[in-house]
C-alpha cells in the first residue's frame, strides 16, 4: 500500500516548504515515543510522519514523490529515469527529530512540562552503579555494601523548595504561564520556565533546608545482594534507588550493573567453564584418571586410551549456576600434550625402541590447525 505523506503530515499537495515544516513539528511532538510510553501506534506514526518529511523537504524527493509515489523510496523499488538514486533508506527518526529541535530538546519538552501540566511535578533521574565482583563471588552469590551519592526530596519542603508558609507569587519570568518560548533558528520553542520550574508560581521565601532547590544531596548506603550465576551485564534494580523527585513526581531507580572480573585460571562462557589440561603423553596413550580443579572443588576425569591432543571432556553440572533458576552448567577441560623438555641417556634409548616397534605405521599427519577455545 503506498503512503500518502501529504495526508501523513496534514498537508496539501501544494503545501509550501514551511508548510510541511510546520506540520511535521507538530506531529512529530505529537507522536514523539517519549510522550506515548509503551505505544506502539503512536511510535509507528512518529517514524511514518519522519519519513514524509524527509521526503517533502527535500525538493528532488519530492519531485520524485510526486511523480512515482512513495513506491520510489523502498528499497530496491523505484528505479526511475535510469537514475541511480538510492531513496531506500531513510533517516533515524530520532536524529532528524533532533536536528529539528536541537539534541536534547526532547528531555526538556517532555519531562517536567508535559508531566505536571504546569505543576512543575519532576521525576527523579535514575542513577546507574558498575559493581565489579570475582568469579568465585559469581559463583556463590554475594552480598555487598555499596555506598553513593544522590539527591534526594527535601523532607522540609516536600521539594517544592518553599518556606512553609511562604507567600506565592505569579512567576515574573514566565508570566505565571510555566513554560516559556524562544526563538531557536526558524522555529520556535517551549519549555519549562527555568525560574519556575513549570510550577507557574514563585516563593516569596526559599526552604531554609534546600536553599529553595527542593532536593538535597545524601550518601546512600546499600546492601545488594548479586545472585548466584550472574555474569558481566546482569542489572539489578533498586526501586526509588535513584534522584527523588520534585513537588510530587516520583523518584527515579538505582541499577547496579554487574561486572564479572576475568578469573587466572577458570574461562567463563554463560554458564559453562572451560579449562585446558596439559596431559603426559603415555596418559593420554594408555588411559588414565586425573583430578583437576573446578569452580568449588575438584573433580576427577576419566582419560579414554588414545586420547587426542585439543579433546574436550565435559564435566556434567561442574559448571556456574543458572541464575535465578535451577541445575548448572557445565565444565569443559581440553586436553593437551605434556612433553618432557629433557630425557636421560636410559629414558632416551627406551623411547627409541619404542619409536622402532611403531615401525612405519605411525608418522606425521598433515591438516588444518584445531579451533581454540571461544573462536
Ligand atoms: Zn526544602
Ligand atoms: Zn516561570
Amino acid at each position: 500500500m503506498a503512503e500518502d505523506y501529504y495526508a501523513l503530515l496534514g498537508v496539501g499537495k501544494g503545501a509550501s516548504a514551511e508548510e510541511i515544516k510546520k506540520a511535521y513539528r507538530k506531529k512529530a511532538v505529537q507522536y514523539h515515543p517519549d510522550k506515548n510510553p509503551g505505544d506502539r501506534t503512536a511510535e509507528e506514526k512518529f517514524k511514518q510522519v519522519s519519513q514524509a518529511y524527509e521526503v517533502l523537504s527535500d525538493e528532488q524527493k519530492r519531485a520524485a514523490y510526486d511523480r512515482f509515489g512513495s513506491d520510489a523510496f523502498r528499497p530496491g523499488g523505484g528505479n526511475f529515469s535510469g537514475q541511480n538514486m538510492d531513496f531506500g533508506n531513510f533517516q533515524n527518526p530520532f536524529d532528524l527529530f533532533n536536528e529539528m529541535f536541537g539534541a536534547g530538546f526532547g528531555e526538556s519538552i517532555f519531562g517536567a512540562g508535559f508531566a505536571g501540566a504546569g505543576s512543575g511535578r519532576a521525576d527523579g533521574n535514575d542513577l546507574r552503579y558498575d559493581l565489579e565482583i570475582t568469579l568465585a563471588e559469581a559463583f556463590q552469590g554475594v552480598e555487598k555494601s555499596i555506598q553513593y551519592q544522590r539527591r534526594v526530596t527535601c523532607k522540609a519542603c516536600g521539594g517544592s523548595g518553599d518556606a512553609p508558609g511562604a507567600k506565592k507569587t505569579s512567576c515574573p519570568n514566565c508570566h505565571g504561564q510555566g513554560m516559556v518560548t524562544s526563538q531557536r533558528g526558524f522555529f520556535q520553542m517551549t519549555q519549562p520556565c527555568p525560574r519556575c520550574g513549570g510550577a507557574r508560581q514563585i516563593s516569596s521565601q526559599p526552604c531554609s533546608q534546600c536553599g529553595g532547590q527542593g532536593r538535597m544531596v545524601e550518601t546512600r548506603r546499600l546492601q545488594v545482594k548479586v545472585p548466584a550465576g550472574a555474569d558481566t551485564g546482569t542489572r539489578l534494580c533498586s526501586r526509588g534507588g535513584g534522584e527523588g523527585g520534585l513537588r510530587g513526581g516520583q523518584a527515579g531507580d538505582l541499577y547496579v550493573m554487574i561486572h564479572v572480573k576475568e578469573d587466572e585460571f577458570f574461562q567463563r562462557n554463560g554458564e559453562d567453564i572451560l579449562t585446558s589440561l596439559a596431559v603426559p603423553f603415555h596418559t593420554l596413550a594408555m588411559g588414565g584418571e586425573l583430578e583437576v580443579r573446578t569452580i568449588d572443588g575438584q573433580g576427577v576425569l576419566k582419560i579414554p586410551a588414545g586420547t587426542q591432543p585439543e579433546t574436550s571432556f565435559r564435566l556434567r553440572d561442574k559448571g556456574m549456576p543458572i541464575m535465578r533458576g535451577t541445575g548448572r552448567g557445565d565444565h569443559f577441560v581440553r586436553v593437551q600434550v605434556l612433553v618432557p623438555e629433557k630425557l636421560t641417556k636410559a629414558q632416551r634409548e627406551k623411547l627409541s625402541a619404542f619409536a622402532a616397534s611403531l615401525g612405519a605405521t605411525h608418522t606425521p599427519k598433515e591438516g588444518f590447525f584445531q579451533r581454540l577455545f571461544g573462536q
